[in-house]
């Protein structure tokens, strides 16, 4: 995507105005983006490049821009709650997530970690229970990454709590994004590759230690942490943290899986081999 492009039809953009309100507008042909101030047609906003301010029909400005990945996460349309940019950021890194990582996403929600992830390089599969949100999900992030990421964003209808199928994976990373990430933590051990890293988001503790309960001795450098992300107000000689942060998402809870590793896998086979010659 080259900056200094003017805008197409298809596209959203990002309308500011003077009080930095955001405005996530898709366009198209003949349509008008209404506000208090009247409106801005469409074909005002496709004329120009970026960064350029237009008019509304009774005098209001709006600067355009593309939006960036933050921008469309929090303006973009929702079905389920969205994992905010604070934690998008650092779930990428715990998940360690690089170009052509396999991983397998639990439930996709309204698709902010899928497109993070994505733009990351990783190839996604999805387990969303919800028909609806795997659609808009997938609308969202086709809206945001266009549609050549479908190549790598395959998201299926099912129940992650009953199983993961094997022939979706062998996967890299799981990352969960649902209500009881402990009982999807037995199916990830199955296709999660030795040392592949798994990553839970869940907005209580009781639901990290219940995660870390599951994930005991089979899993290496476990770890759970919050990010607090306080922002500052900076005006000349004025300068001191904001008054009102948001205290609380949830909390990040990962580790590495250790797999059978080859010794155990070979006592296994070994085992299963007498079993089969002791029922002869
Ligand atoms: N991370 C997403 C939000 C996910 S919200 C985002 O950033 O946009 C949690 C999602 O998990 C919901 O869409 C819900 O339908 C789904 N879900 C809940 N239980 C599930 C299950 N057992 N299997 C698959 N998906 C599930």
């Amino acid at each position: 995507m080259a900056t200094n492009q003017m805008f197409n039809y298809g596209e959203r953009v990002l309308l500011l105005d003077k009080k930095r309100r955001r405005y996530l507008v898709e366009l198209v042909e003949g349509g008008e983006f209404h506000s208090h101030a009247g409106f801005v047609p469409h074909a005002d906003v496709v004329a120009v490049v970026e960064g350029t301010v237009v008019r509304s029909t009774h005098g209001a400005e709006y600067t355009v821009l593309r939006p960036t990945l933050e921008d469309f996460v929090l303006e973009m349309p929702r079905g389920a709650q969205v994992i905010y940019p604070k934690d998008l950021a650092p779930i990428c890194v715990l998940a360690d997530i690089s170009p052509g990582v396999k991983v397998l996403e639990s439930g996709v929600g309204s698709g902010a970690l899928s497109m993070t992830m994505l733009r990351w390089g990783a190839d996604i599969t999805g387990y969303e229970i919800r028909e609806d949100f795997a659609n808009r999900a997938k609308a969202n992030v086709v809206s945001f990454l266009g549609e050549e990421v479908l190549d790598r964003y395959n998201v299926k209808i099912g129940d992650a709590y009953k199983g993961i199928d094997p022939a979706d994976g062998p996967f890299d990373r799981v990352v969960l994004d649902l209500p009881e990430p402990w009982n999807v933590v037995p199916h990830a051990e199955k296709v999660l590759r030795p040392g592949g890293i798994l990553v839970a988001y869940t907005p209580s503790i009781t639901q990290a230690a219940q995660t870390r309960e599951q994930m005991k001795g089979r899993w290496l450098d476990t770890r759970t942490i919050e990010v607090l992300h306080r922002g500052w107000h900076i005006d000349g000689q004025a300068v001191r943290p904001d008054h009102r942060m948001v205290a609380h998402t949830g909390f990040l809870t990962a580790g590495r899986f250790l797999g059978k590793g080859e010794k155990r896998q070979q006592e296994e086979a070994e085992a299963a081999e007498a079993a089969d010659l002791h029922d002869d």
